[in-house]
C-alpha cells in the first residue's frame, strides 16, 4: 500500500535548472525574431501586488502566449515580456510604496512584443511563473511570482542576462553553447546533494467510509483518490520530490493510521484531501485547513466534527492512550510543526486563488484529527463542495482537477523553496 521511493537528487536538480534556462531562452529568442502576425494575442489587463516579501503579477491575456524575463540594473528592475500585439488599459500603477515593486511600466517594445517593466526596491528574482488556460469565464493569465533575494544575487542575474542575451545575439541557433554556457555559470555546481523531499497524499475516506456524495452519487472517497493521483504524478513530474499516497485503492484506513504512517516515514509534509458538504447548496470554492485546538468559525467545527464522526461511525475508533511524558521539546516541535503547515498553507492557497474559484476566506483552522502529528507539517484541502452543483460538476472533471493538480503542485515547490 505504501511505496517508499528511492532518493537521489543532485543529478535532478542540475537537470531541471538547465532545462528551465534552456526553455527561457529560447522563448525569448523566439519572442525576439517572431515576425508580426496577426493572431497575436493582446494583453487585457495587468495587476502587481506587492509585499516586502514577496510580489505577483497577473497579467490577463486574450489567448496563450510565450513569455521571458530579463534582470535590468541601473535603475533594479525585472522586465516580462510576452509575445502579444497590443495592450489595452491603463500602462502602469504604483502598488504602495513599501513592497518588494515600488512601480511597473509598460511599454510596447515591438510588433510582437509587450514589456512590462517590474521597479524594484531591493534584490528580487522570478519565483515561478505560469500561464493558466482561460477558465469559468477568466481569462487565460500569466501569473509571475517574485521573491526577494540579495543584491548580489540579483547583480548576478543581471550579469548572466546580459551575457545570455550576447551569447544569443552572436549566436541564435546555437543552441548546444547556451546549454554549455548555463551549466557552467556560477553557482551551478555549487548545489548540494540533497534527498527529495518526501510528500504523502492523504485520499480522504475509503471502504465503507464514503465521506460526502453528490446529488448524484458520487462519493467523496472517489474524488479525493482520483484527485491524489493526479497530485501525485504532477509532483513527480517535477523531479523534485518523492510522493506516495496512503491509501491507493477503494480501502478503509483509520485517521490514525494515516497519522502514523506520515510520522514513520518522516514525510516533509502530510496533505490530507477531502471534499466539503453543508446544508446550504450556494456555498461553494476550495480551502485549506491547518490544525487549530480552538476553532472559532462554527462552520468549520461541524465540519470538522463530520469529519472525525465519519470515522467513529465506521467502527475505527482511535486508540484514545494519552502520552505518558509531554516534555517541552515535543511542545516546540510541535510548534514549529504549526509554523511549517501555516507556511505551507498560505503557499497552497496563494497559488489556488488565481486559478480556481475559492472559500471567503480559503486558509482555516479546524480540529481535524489527521492534522495533529506533532513532526510532520500537515494539510487538508477541501477541494470544494459537493452540496453545491457547481463544485460538484468540477469536481468530476479531470481537467478540473488537473488544474488543481498543478495549483497545489506550485504552492508545495513555493513552500519547499521558500524559508521554512
Ligand atoms: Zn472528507
Amino acid at each position: 500500500m505504501f511505496h517508499f521511493l528511492s532518493k537521489t537528487a543532485k543529478f535532478v536538480w542540475l537537470l531541471c535548472i538547465v532545462a528551465v534556462a534552456g526553455v527561457a531562452t529560447a522563448q525569448e529568442n523566439g519572442a525576439s525574431q517572431g515576425s508580426a502576425v496577426s493572431s497575436l494575442p493582446s494583453v487585457l489587463a495587468v495587476r502587481v501586488t506587492s509585499t516586502p516579501e514577496r510580489a505577483r503579477l497577473i497579467m490577463d491575456l486574450s489567448a496563450e502566449t510565450q513569455f521571458a524575463f530579463v534582470s535590468l540594473s541601473g535603475p533594479n528592475r525585472i522586465a516580462v515580456d510576452v509575445r502579444a500585439e497590443k495592450f489595452v488599459g491603463s500602462d502602469g500603477g504604483i502598488a504602495s510604496g513599501t513592497g518588494l515593486i515600488s512601480n511597473y511600466k509598460m511599454e510596447q517594445i515591438g510588433a510582437d512584443r509587450v514589456r512590462t517593466y517590474l521597479s524594484l526596491g531591493g534584490g528580487a528574482q522570478v519565483q515561478q511563473a505560469y500561464v493558466l488556460a482561460a477558465f469559468e469565464g477568466q481569462p487565460t493569465r500569466l501569473v509571475v511570482d517574485i521573491i526577494g533575494t540579495s543584491d548580489d544575487l540579483f547583480l548576478l542575474k543581471v550579469a548572466e542576462d546580459a551575457q545570455a542575451s550576447s551569447a544569443i545575439a552572436q549566436n541564435a541557433a546555437n543552441a548546444a553553447d547556451t546549454l554549455t554556457q548555463i551549466s557552467d555559470a556560477p553557482g551551478a555546481s555549487q548545489i548540494e546533494a540533497v534527498s527529495r523531499p518526501l510528500i504523502l497524499i492523504d485520499p480522504g475516506h475509503g471502504g465503507i467510509d464514503g465521506g460526502a456524495e453528490t446529488a448524484e452519487g458520487v462519493r467523496e472517497k472517489e474524488i479525493t483518490l482520483l484527485f491524489a493521483r493526479q497530485l501525485q504524478e504532477v509532483l513527480i513530474a517535477s523531479g523534485r520530490y518523492d510522493v506516495a499516497l496512503t491509501r491507493e485503492s477503494d480501502v478503509a484506513f483509520w485517521l490514525e493510521q494515516r497519522v502514523q504512517l506520515a510520522r514513520d516515514n518522516k514525510a516533509d509534509l502530510f496533505v490530507s484531501i477531502h471534499a466539503d458538504s453543508f446544508d446550504d447548496p450556494s456555498i461553494r470554492g476550495a480551502s485549506v485547513y491547518i490544525r487549530d485546538e480552538e476553532a472559532t468559525d462554527v462552520l468549520d467545527k461541524v465540519l470538522a466534527e463530520n469529519e472525525n464522526k465519519a470515522d467513529l461511525l465506521s467502527g475505527f475508533i482511535p486508540d484514545a492512550e494519552e502520552p505518558a511524558v509531554v516534555n517541552i521539546l515535543v511542545e516546540l516541535m510541535r510548534r514549529e510543526m504549526r509554523r511549517q503547515s501555516f507556511i505551507a498553507a498560505r503557499a497552497i492557497v496563494d497559488q489556488l486563488k488565481p486559478s480556481i474559484r475559492v472559500r471567503r476566506f480559503p486558509l482555516r483552522r479546524a480540529d481535524f484529527f489527521v492534522l495533529q502529528s506533532p513532526d510532520v507539517p500537515a494539510v487538508l484541502l477541501e477541494l470544494g463542495f459537493l452540496s453545491n452543483s457547481s463544485d460538484s460538476e468540477n469536481l468530476v472533471s479531470p481537467a478540473w482537477r488537473q488544474r488543481v493538480a498543478e495549483a497545489v503542485a506550485r504552492g508545495i515547490t513555493s513552500f519547499f523553496d521558500g524559508n521554512r
